[in-house]
């Protein structure tokens, strides 16, 4: 029997930003994947106090969870080191602490097991995410907007990304989270933004849509912040402060905007994907804000067939970064038992780097 049609089973970890995660994925012969366990352990306590990751607090968790993590996700699966058939890592992008953790935790589990070793790029394991969930074939178009990455992607293989787009400054996520800070909201600001939205009326307040009107699939989210703030300041002078009513709207609107600037960047990606690939493809969500109900509606009137893996999974696991490597490994890849890590690793090295890039991690 080929390599690539026999069933494989892949130990993945994941250490880039705030979760540490483990997870085993098995792949079939078909090509279909399945989830024996899904660990996360995630460090929001630890940060809460300084409204934002810190590198270092959260490299040291990682390196304390990782390999109980990792002992968590194989007994989950009910299996041992011994039923694997290889180890996967996020090597980057992300910062730089919670990397070395992950990748020296790995190596040493492959080398103590005599294990092949995959470092994984994780914004591979996010793109590939909706096949390990849904099947999608490839290609298709993903958007992947969390809370340090946004960018559009043509997915046409488990090493071919084309960038379509991406934003110049803030992710998505990030400004959700800037927001619910202006509003006095706690972290993470998506859901909380979320919920005060839900009951706001949007058109309560007027907020641009920056970079829509220009051609592309570019984007940028951080003018957008900085009009939330101005319009609260304006608003809470005459009101005589932030009341609950403002707060409301004020998310809403700012929901709206971010709804907007992503579905019709979506919309414009699939017709430059059409062009190139001479039909259109469909449409995939990752990243924590593919969570926003709004937006998920939004993006679904783009695409009524769009792929939107369930939240767990559009959020950082370490079940996508098995799967990128069992995707890669039945695509022939090489193991290297001396992944190195890479704090900036674009997927698409083809592509010029974006403006602003780099400020938590590549973000375009
Ligand atoms: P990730 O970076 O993929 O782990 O996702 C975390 C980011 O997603 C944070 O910036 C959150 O604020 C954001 N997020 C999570 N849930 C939602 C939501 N319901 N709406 C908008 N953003 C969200
Ligand atoms: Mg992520």
């Amino acid at each position: 029997m080929p390599a690539t049609t026999r069933p494989a089973v892949v130990l993945g970890l994941e250490s880039s930003c705030d979760d540490t995660a483990a997870a085993v994925v098995r792949r079939a012969g078909d090509g279909s994947g399945e989830i024996l366990s899904n660990v996360v352990i995630g460090q929001a306590d630890l940060h809460a106090a300084y409204g934002g990751v810190v590198p270092e607090v959260a490299a040291r968790a990682h390196a304390e969870m990782l390999d109980i993590a990792a002992e968590r996700a194989l007994d989950g699966a009910g299996l041992s080191l011994s039923d694997i058939g290889g180890v996967a890592v996020t090597a980057g992008p992300g910062l730089v602490g919670g990397l070395f953790a992950g990748v020296m935790t790995a190596r040493g589990i492959a080398a103590g097991a005599g294990l092949p070793l995959y470092g994984i790029n994780h914004l591979a394991g996010h793109a590939l995410s909706p096949r390990l969930t849904d099947g999608i074939a490839f290609p298709y178009v993903l958007l992947l907007a969390s809370g340090g990455h946004c960018q559009i992607l043509l997915v046409e293989g488990p090493e071919a990304f084309t960038r379509l787009g991406g934003t110049i400054d803030d992710a998505p996520g990030e400004a959700f989270d800037k927001v619910a800070r202006l509003m006095g909201l706690p972290q993470p600001g998506g859901p909380a933004v979320e919920a005060e939205a839900a009951s706001g009326d949007p058109s309560g307040v007027e907020l641009p849509r920056p970079l829509l009107e220009r051609p592309g699939c570019d984007m940028s989210f951080s003018g957008l912040k900085t009009a939330v703030s101005r319009a609260r300041d304006g608003a809470a002078a005459s009101a005589g402060g932030l009341t609950a009513g403002l707060r409301r709207n004020l998310c809403a609107a700012f929901q709206r905007a971010v709804t907007e600037i992503l579905s019709v960047k979506c919309a414009r990606a699939l017709d430059a994907a059409r062009e190139r690939l001479g039909r259109r493809p469909r449409l995939a969500v990752a990243g924590g804000v593919a969570a926003n109900r709004e937006i998920r509606s939004a993006l679904r009137e783009v695409d009524a067939g769009m792929v939107a893996p369930p939240p767990d999974l559009c959020t950082d696991n370490g079940a996508m970064i098995a799967w990128a490597a069992l995707e890669r490994i039945a695509a022939g890849a090489v193991p290297d038992a001396s992944v190195a890590v890479r704090p900036r690793w674009p997927l698409d090295s083809a592509s010029p780097p974006m403006l602003g890039a780099g400020k938590r991690g590549a973000k375009a």
